[in-house]
């Protein structure tokens, strides 16, 4: 009974519900009140049916809705929130609420709380900020309660803030509750004393961890009460670094071990502490050989001289130690010697003191062994360049460096002489250097040099460029590869030399050697020397002309070779339209004269000149043939002139002529002219040949004719003594008889006479024996002698002497002259007077015979004193050309002359000179 009387019955709860003067309240979730007791109807002066109209957040102080929307989406079983709840006449009450969630509505009384709000009130200008940081803040009163945390220090430790206001502060610390107290006491002197404190504070979670965290304290004045302010710093950022620095060393153990540079570590007293494998490998060591090893008292150390390094690097700076040479010979240790570069590093702790000692260490023997090479090869370069440095200079021979796989060649001067380049700093980038080799050739080179490589020999070749103007050079090129010790190329570097001259000249020899050969073809002197021209159009001009000097001083154009027909042919007219000879004063054959080779480059700077000499029309017909350089050479044999060679380029074509042409035309007119005397001595032994079969068969002939006769006459009389007619031959007739027989004899003498001085004439053993007489007299004796031939001949004759002519001569051969010319005189001039004289002049005689005869041509006048040499043909006069030869052979070997002045049809006058 009591039990079920003892239970509250609604009306009951109603009646107390009303009674309450706290604020009582149901409200959902959204915050609109479900029922209110009658206090809170005051507060919110509303009647029972505008409630549900209201919201409890709409009542609520805006800067307190968030906190308190907080709470509510919280869902906290049960709680305190103290906010600021709007009241009928619209002003703001402060209002603990008591809340508790259940059956999905909120349950709250709430009670006035005025003082505590006020605090709070001031406290929320900081509040925003002590929120938003991420240090833990906490605010304890005098009584050291906490009044205040913000949300990092709750979530620092764990509880929510309701769990810590009000509560003293010591629910925070892992101290003991004295302990706190004294160092809270402690703290406190100090802040008051000194403004701020900081230092580690031993904290405790909600879960009862332990933590230590960086603290802050300092005074807070709220109220006109000292509050105090403590300030916990998050040290979960360097307790999370710690972490990360300890995997970074086990990540820093792994690379330490595989990393391909050797390191080391060292204790501060110098002791070897670890080694990495990569160490191992470089000193040929295990780790285990190493470890022991002091690096400030081992005696290699010092005997490399690393020992000052080291120490320095001990004092605490980093420190390199240049390359040094490390041979384990040193310590009778086998493995291969080595250069090494090293770094000191100093391991040093958060305090900057050194802990150990890291070295690390570089194999740099390739580096160091190219660099020595280089040295070496530059020295070696420096010695030979001072022994060569002269020829290289006048052999102008340019050097060239190249280091494998870089872009850049080093070029000289004098290569980029002779590429025709400035560079400012010696260097030609690769590519441009390969496009300046002829494309035909690059392939070529390129070869050349991975041949020379890869065989370890030098190379040379000789390959055409083009300048950096586009001329065309030949060059020769030769190059040479230094390796270094593992066999791979660290430098190339060879010479370079312009043989543009040379390879032009051995084209320019070919050309002669093949002129030459054309030319001593055939004894057809103008089908080779055509063939020649035509041969030399192809090679260096475009126009070429040979013309040949007559006897009379006529020039003749014999051959003339040009690409063009039409330039060929005026080429021949002009000598035809204006004819040349030997003396005119022209351009082209004044060499003739002069033997001055006639060379002109352009003829433009000279025409005004040419149209003064040769007059306009001339120049006209020049133009036509329109050329631009002439050459003109002489062509001469070993005593007689036989014409020019002349050679010109056109307008319009690629042939030019320069110095080297001129010489190349001398060389050709050379040629041109032994060509052009054998053909004529040829042509000349070919005629004297033909003399020679005929004088034999006049020679037999003339023998004959007195032997038959003789050997008639002799068989006639032999027939009559037979007959025994002996008697018969009378006196006379006998006289007779013997006359004939002996012109006949004489005949046969006089050839076997001439026949033999010929093979003395030959033989050089044509003797003279002089002696004095006076000429005139002489003269008379002999024209006396040969008086009855005269007379029988039907020819008068006049002597015109002087007196008192003494020579010193050879009497039995100067008489011979005087018979043979006088012979001739009355052979020729038969039946025609005849005229002799002698004269004195200087310190000469000149004996003069003059016949009426048929006379001479003058271009015979020379050729009958030559052997087998007849002007007659045929056997109209017999005779064996041999007379006027043997007697000028003879007048010769007088010191005289012997010549004849004759015109056809006016007779020959014959003049022998002796000296007196
Ligand atoms: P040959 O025995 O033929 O007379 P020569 O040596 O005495 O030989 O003369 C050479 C040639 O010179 C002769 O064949 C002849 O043609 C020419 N000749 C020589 N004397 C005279 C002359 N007085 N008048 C014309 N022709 C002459």
């Amino acid at each position: 009974m009591l039990s079920r009387d003892s239970a509250w019955t609604i009306d009951e709860y109603q009646k107390v519900f009303n009674l309450q003067l706290h604020f009582i309240a149901i409200i959902s979730q959204d915050g609109t009140f479900l029922k209110v007791n009658e206090e809170t109807l005051r507060l919110l002066d509303c009647e029972h049916s505008e409630l549900t109209a209201l919201n409890f957040f709409s009542v609520i102080h805006p800067d307190d809705l968030q906190v308190a929307l907080n709470f509510f989406h919280s869902k906290l079983t049960a709680g305190n929130l103290t906010i600021r709840c709007r009241s009928g006449d619209q002003s703001y009450r402060p209002i603990t609420w008591s809340i508790k969630f259940d059956d999905g509505k909120f349950f709250a009384s709430g009670t006035e709380v005025s003082e505590k709000v006020l605090l709070e009130e001031k406290l929320s200008f900081q509040t925003l900020v002590l929120e938003s940081i991420s240090e833990g803040v906490v605010i304890i009163n005098s009584k050291h309660e906490i009044i205040y945390v913000n949300s990092s220090e709750v979530a620092l430790f764990g509880y929510d803030d309701e769990e810590l206001i009000g509560k003293p502060i010591s629910i925070l610390n892992a101290y003991h509750e004295e302990e706190t107290e004294r160092y809270l006491r402690e703290v406190t002197n100090y802040v008051r004393t000194r403004g701020m404190w900081q230092g580690e504070w031993l904290n405790v979670k909600k879960d009862k961890t332990k933590f230590i965290t960086s603290c802050r304290v300092t005074f807070l004045k709220l109220n006109g009460e000292e509050h105090t302010i403590i300030v916990h710093r998050d040290i979960t950022g360097r307790k999370r670094f710690e972490q990360i620095r300890e995997a970074l060393q086990s990540r820093f153990k792994t690379f330490f071990e595989q990393s391909s540079v050797a390191m080391q570590i060292y204790d501060l007293e110098g002791n070897l502490l670890v080694v990495n494998k990569a160490c191992c490998h470089l000193f040929d060591y295990t780790a285990d050989d190493m470890i022991g090893f002091n690096i400030l008292k081992h005696p290699s150390v010092e005997l490399l001289g690393n020992l000052p390094y080291v120490k320095q690097a001990f004092t605490g700076q980093e420190v390199e130690i240049p390359a040094f040479y490390l041979d384990p010979s040193m310590y009778n240790r086998p493995g291969r010697a080595r250069w090494l570069e090293a770094w000191l590093s100093p391991i040093k702790d958060d305090n900057g003191r050194i802990k150990e000692m890291a070295v690390f260490f570089k194999d740099v023997t390739e580096k160091v062994e190219t660099h020595n090479q280089l040295q070496k090869s530059i020295l070696d370069r420096k010695r030979f360049e001072d022994r060569l440095s002269m020829a290289v200079k006048v052999g102008k021979v340019g050097i060239w460096e190249w280091i494998p796989g870089s872009k850049e060649v080093y070029f000289d001067e004098t290569i980029q002489t002779i590429y025709g380049l400035e560079l400012e700093d010696s260097k030609i980038s690769l590519k441009e250097y390969l496009g300046s080799v002829h494309p035909d050739d690059r392939d070529l080179l390129l070869q050349q040099v991975k041949e020379s490589q890869e065989e370890k020999r030098p190379y040379l070749i000789e390959h055409r460029i083009f300048r950096k103007d586009g001329e065309l050079r030949w060059i020769q090129e030769a190059g040479t590869t230094i390796f270094n010790q593992e066999g791979k190329p660290v430098l190339m570097m060879g010479t370079c030399s312009d043989i543009t001259n040379k390879k032009v000249a051995a084209l320019d020899q070919r050309y002669l050697s093949e002129a030459s050969e054309i030319l001593s073809r055939s004894f057809n002197f103008q089908e080779n020397v055509q063939t020649m021209a035509d041969h030399s159009i192809e090679y260096f001009c475009d126009a070429c002309i040979v013309d040949q000097l007559k006897p009379d001083g006529s020039i003749e154009r014999i051959v003339v070779s040009a690409r063009d027909q039409k330039v060929k042919e005026r080429i021949k007219d002009i000598q035809v339209k204006y004819p040349q000879r030997y003396g005119h004063d022209h351009f082209l054959f004044n060499t003739l004269v002069t033997g001055k080779t006639y060379f002109l480059e352009d003829v433009q700077t000279t025409w005004s000149a040419l149209r003064e000499k040769h007059g306009e029309e001339y120049v006209q017909d020049l133009s036509f043939v329109n050329p631009r350089g002439i050459i003109s050479a002489r062509l001469k044999g070993r005593d007689s002139l036989l014409g020019t060679i002349t050679f010109m380029t056109l307008e319009g074509s690629t042939h030019s002529f320069s110095e080297r042409h001129k010489h190349l035309a001398e060389e050709i007119a050379y040629r041109t002219s032994m060509s052009l005397e054998n053909s004529l001595l040829y042509l000349h032994s070919q005629e004297a040949i033909k003399s020679r079969d005929e004088f034999l068969s006049i020679a037999s002939h003339e023998l004959k004719t007195p032997l038959t006769s003789l050997t008639l006459q002799n068989q006639m009389r032999k027939r009559q003594l037979d007959k025994g007619e002996g008697h018969s031959f009378e006196e006379a007739k006998f006289r007779k008889m013997i006359e004939a027989d002996d012109r006949q004899l004489r005949r046969i003498n006089r050839l076997i006479d001439d026949m033999l001085d010929i093979a003395r004439i030959r033989a050089h053993r044509l003797t003279i024996h002089k002696e004095v007489f006076d000429f005139g007299p002489f003269v008379t004796d002999v024209v006396e002698r040969v008086a009855p031939q005269m007379e029988a001949a039907g020819c008068s004759f006049t002597l015109k002497l002087c007196e008192d002519v003494q020579i010193e001569a050879d009497i039995y051969r100067i008489e011979q002259v005087i018979v043979n010319i006088l012979t001739n005189a009355l052979k020729y001039g038969a039946g025609r007077p005849i005229r002799i004289e002698l004269e004195k002049f200087n310190y000469k005689v000149r004996l003069l015979v003059h016949d009426e005869g048929p006379g001479i041509n003058p271009e015979d006048s020379e050729r009958i004193f030559q052997r087998f040499e007849r002007a007659t043909h045929g056997r109209e006069i017999s005779g064996l050309g041999l007379g006027l030869y043997i007697s000028r052979q003879i007048v010769q070997q007088h010191d005289g002359a012997l010549y004849v002045v004759s015109e056809r049809g006016k007779g020959s006058t014959f003049v022998m000179e002796l000296p007196r």
